[in-house]
């Protein structure tokens, strides 16, 4: 106790450390119960394709419903879960479910697609591609309904691995998109080598772009190249009709944010849906009769 007392700067930091990983044993513990258990909840983001005004896809994005409010955003516990290997079941859980509710929305007549984000780690597991596979099949959904996104970093951070993995997802039928983009160091020149038919500019750029002349002279620019390499784009975070109007006119492809609508759990997203002019429910019509 002695000791201790003589160098108490260092029994301070001590007990702060302790702290520290008994608060991480908890979160772990808690978020492996809710991955298992059915505590996590996928929300859904409508993107809107710009040319037909109506919802193309939608991106899942998943919600922890703990009590402790900080950690219900995936900011903070994807976080979390990378650090305690948690990330492989949770983003399989994601998937399972996304793709489960597509093949639902599918049979209800609604014909847009669906978009998973994926985290670095989850492109070294070894069974990835296979898991993906197999949950398609599963559920009877196509590959070309679903859209894979990784982060800009997530790519840079081994790009000769991320071209293995992307393109045995890219030759299943999957599409590639790449999150964030803007934020990392990498140009499209490179990113054009690996199989991506996607970029999703970075919100930090599309929200104040009607404001700062900068912000959009960089979507204008990578908008442009993005076009000059055949490669589609959606700008993040719109959340105003202005921005709309400038996206429109730079010949953006897609668009998504709270202009549009914010992230909704399933039955509100078909709710959302059946009085929204963004959407389209085509029934397809196997008969052939009604053609209208
Ligand atoms: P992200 O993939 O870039 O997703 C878009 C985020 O921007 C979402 O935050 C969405 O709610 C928010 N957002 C959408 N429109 C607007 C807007 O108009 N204005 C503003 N200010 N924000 C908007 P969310 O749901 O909190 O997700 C945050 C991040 O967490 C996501 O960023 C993604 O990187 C990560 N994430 C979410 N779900 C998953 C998941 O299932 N797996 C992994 N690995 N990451 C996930
Ligand atoms: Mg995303
Ligand atoms: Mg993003
Ligand atoms: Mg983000």
């Amino acid at each position: 106790y002695q000791a201790k007392q003589s160098k108490s700067g260092y029994a301070f930091f001590d007990s702060v450390r302790d702290h520290h990983k008994l608060q991480l044993l908890t979160l772990e513990r808690d978020l492996r119960q809710a991955i298992e258990n059915g505590g996590l909840e996928l929300y859904y983001q409508p993107m809107v394709d710009i040319r037909t005004t109506k919802v193309s896809c939608v991106e899942a994005l998943v919600r922890w419903r703990y009590p402790d409010l900080d950690l219900t955003s995936p900011d903070k516990f994807i976080h979390v879960a990378e650090q305690c290997g948690l990330i492989q079941p949770l983003t399989r859980w994601v998937f399972n479910r996304a793709v489960e509710q597509c093949a639902q929305w599918r049979r209800a007549g609604f014909l847009f697609d669906v978009s998973v984000n994926l985290s670095v780690m989850n492109l070294h597991e070894q069974d990835f591609v296979d898991y993906v596979m197999n949950t398609l099949r599963q559920w009877e959904v196509e590959p070309s309904w679903v859209s894979l996104e990784v982060t800009e970093s997530a790519v840079m951070s081994d790009p000769s691995h991320a071209l293995e993995v992307l393109s045995r997802l890219d030759a299943m039928g999957v599409r590639i998109s790449i999150d964030d983009f803007g934020t990392g160091y990498s140009s499209l020149a490179y990113l054009k080598r690996l199989p991506v038919d996607e970029i999703k500019i970075d919100r930090s750029f599309v929200i104040d772009m009607k404001l700062d002349n900068n912000d959009a002279v960089i979507v204008r620019s990578t908008i442009d190249l993005a076009h000059n390499m055949s490669l589609r784009v959606v700008a993040e975070g719109v959340e105003n009709p202005e921005t709309l109007r400038l996206l429109t006119a730079l010949g953006c492809d897609v668009v998504q944010g709270f202009f549009v609508s914010r992230p909704l759990p399933y039955d509100e997203l078909i709710r959302w849906l059946s009085n929204s002019a963004w959407s389209a429910k085509q029934r397809p019509s196997f008969s052939g009769r009604d053609g209208k």
